[in-house]
């Protein structure tokens, strides 16, 4: 037997048809939706997830540009340009790239974000109408990107035990939260599992879903899943590999090869979650814009 492949780009390419009728609606109302990368450095893979991003964004008529920042930027100045863009009505989203360079505090710079235009929901405000299950917040876009590949894989949730491996904030825990969400919500049971977790695959065994979102290359393997199992691998790890002219490939958190053939359903890495999170990004920046029409 042999999963069923969960096509993160199939699905992405549905929401992104949704997002682009909706951005002509609203261009012929006079807003064309607008997003701000902040890029901080040189750092390769940022340079090409900003620009894959962008590259998206344009094909669903979202206007994007790149801000990019010497990676010797200080803090003060870094907020400078953030409170300039939380100003600029032709600014709807602001995405600040990771990893920022060290000394800058991720926190005090996510903060510093208008949440209205916090198209990546890692604001405290939007974290907190997460908890809370406020829809009027911006969800962050991998979590949420995770809950679309549930629903338009038509995987069932309710009442299943979903394990969230990696308590991370910008997936694991905010992904918990939203798996246990009550219905109309995934209505999961969840447990969330890290590094202190003892005998782990004891307990992603017991999983009718495993999430693997702890970064660590092809960790979950076929023991750690019980057959049958839907299995999402949010990973993304460099490996060194010297047959690619860049020295290196990226691969994910789960043995795909390995796991395939005891999961039931599975996500590609790549063309799995990835893909879902631009989806997610494109989808809350036009709902940004959408809200400012009065
Ligand atoms: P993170 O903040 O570093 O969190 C990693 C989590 O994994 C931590 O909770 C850690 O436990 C746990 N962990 C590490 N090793 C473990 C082990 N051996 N067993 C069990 N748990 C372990 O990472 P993140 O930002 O959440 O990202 C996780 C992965 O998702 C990364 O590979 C990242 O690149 C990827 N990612 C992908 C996308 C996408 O769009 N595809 C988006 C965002 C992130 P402790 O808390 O105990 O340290």
């Amino acid at each position: 037997m042999s999963a069923r492949i969960l096509d993160g780009e199939a699905f992405a390419s549905q929401i992104h048809q949704q997002t682009s009728q909706r951005v002509e609606t609203l261009c012929k109302q006079g807003i064309t939706p607008g997003l701000v990368f902040i890029r901080v450095g040189e750092d390769p893979a940022s340079r090409a997830y900003v620009s894959r991003k962008e590259k998206r964004a344009g094909e669903v008529g979202i206007s994007s540009r790149t801000l990019v920042l010497p990676e010797n930027t200080s803090l003060d100045s870094l907020l400078r340009e953030i409170d300039a863009l939380n100003a600029d009505p032709k600014v709807h989203g602001i995405l600040i790239q990771s990893p920022l360079p060290k000394g800058l505090s991720n926190d005090i710079v996510y903060a510093h974000v208008s949440p209205a235009k916090d198209v990546d929901g890692f604001h405290p405000l939007n974290f907190g109408k997460l908890l809370l299950g406020d829809p009027s917040g911006f969800l962050p876009c991998t979590p949420a990107g995770i809950l679309e590949i549930l629903r338009l894989g038509k995987i069932p949730t309710a009442g299943k035990h979903a394990v969230v491996v990696g308590r991370g904030q910008i997936v694991g825990r905010p992904l918990a939260v939203l798996l246990a969400r009550k219905l109309p919500g995934p209505d999961c049971t969840v447990t969330l599992a890290h590094s202190s977790t003892h005998n782990l695959p004891s307990i992603t065994r017991q999983a009718d879903l495993l999430i693997g979102a702890l970064g660590q290359p092809h960790f979950l393997k076929a023991e750690h899943v019980r057959p049958g199992a839907t299995v999402i691998d949010v990973g993304v790890n460099r490996i060194s590999d010297t047959s690619n002219s860049r020295g290196y490939r990226l691969v994910g958190d789960v043995d795909f090869e390995a796991v395939r053939s005891v999961a039931g359903a599975i996500t590609p890495n790549p063309g799995g979650v990835g893909p879902m999170t631009i989806a997610l990004l494109l989808s809350n920046t036009l709902r940004a814009a959408e809200s400012t029409v009065s």
